[in-house]
């Protein structure tokens, strides 16, 4: 029996304003929300104050990648804003990704990113400068390096969440982004998955944005999935 994995709606969106808007939208639904390069880069820390404020939980997904010792210092930072969860790039290695766990201290959790849902093998092959690249052997070979150095989990697309399970690294949560309702818009991601697929492959939790963000009625499209995660 699989448990319902706890979806985190994407803010990604421009302007603490905009954030107001979407949240006041889904009328006390959500309560686990991912703020992300676009909304981080334009308010900063003050969008993570107002979230902690009115309880709200907050994956803070900034895809950290440089050396050990700057990772260190702004995972830190992300604990010290009441984070609940903070990426970093697998690629960054596991000293890096050691550093971000050494500074997040035991309330906040890092997660690495594998391979990003937006790349199909043909892009990745391009990116790692290797002949055909399996995204699942990929995903595997990271989160074999994210369970040595101590993460609390790794993101990944749904397909290979159940690969991560089937391999015996259980000791990792998965997150699976580039949720979609059947028949609805890919956008520019290449590995997308159900909710009900992200449910059956194990997953801890599944990142939820345009399937929701860019629906006429948010609220409605946001109860669809959550019936679907609850199986
Ligand atoms: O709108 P959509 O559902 O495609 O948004 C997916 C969200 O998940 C975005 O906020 C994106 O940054 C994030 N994400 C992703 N792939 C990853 C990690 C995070 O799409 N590997």
């Amino acid at each position: 029996m699989s448990i319902s994995p706890q979806p985190i709606l994407a803010l990604d969106v421009q302007s603490l304003a905009a954030a107001r808007d979407l949240v006041a939208r889904l009328d006390g639904r959500a309560d686990f929300f991912k703020v992300g390069l676009q909304l981080f880069t334009s308010e900063g820390p003050t969008v993570v104050g107002w979230l902690r404020a009115l309880g709200k939980r907050v994956f803070l997904d900034l895809k950290m990648h440089d050396i050990p010792n700057t990772v260190l210092q702004a995972a830190d930072r992300a604990a010290g804003m009441g984070v609940q969860l903070l990426t970093v790039h697998g690629l960054g290695g596991e000293r890096m990704i050691e550093a971000a766990v050494a500074g997040a201290g035991s309330a906040m959790g890092v997660l690495v990113v594998t391979v990003l849902t937006s790349l199909d093998e043909t892009e990745l092959a391009a990116s790692l400068g290797r002949p055909p690249v399996s995204a699942r052997e990929e995903v595997l070979r990271l989160a074999s390096i994210a369970r040595s150095a101590g993460a609390h989990g790794v993101v990944c697309g749904g397909a290979e969440c159940a690969a991560v399970a089937q391999a015996g690294a259980s000791a990792l949560r998965v997150l699976v982004p580039g949720i979609r309702l059947a028949g609805s818009v890919a956008d520019d991601q290449r590995r997308t998955t159900s909710a009900a697929e992200a449910r059956q492959a194990g997953a801890s939790y599944v990142v939820i944005g345009r399937a929701v963000t860019g629906t006429e009625n948010p609220a409605a499209a946001w109860d669809e999935i959550t019936r679907q995660l609850a199986g």
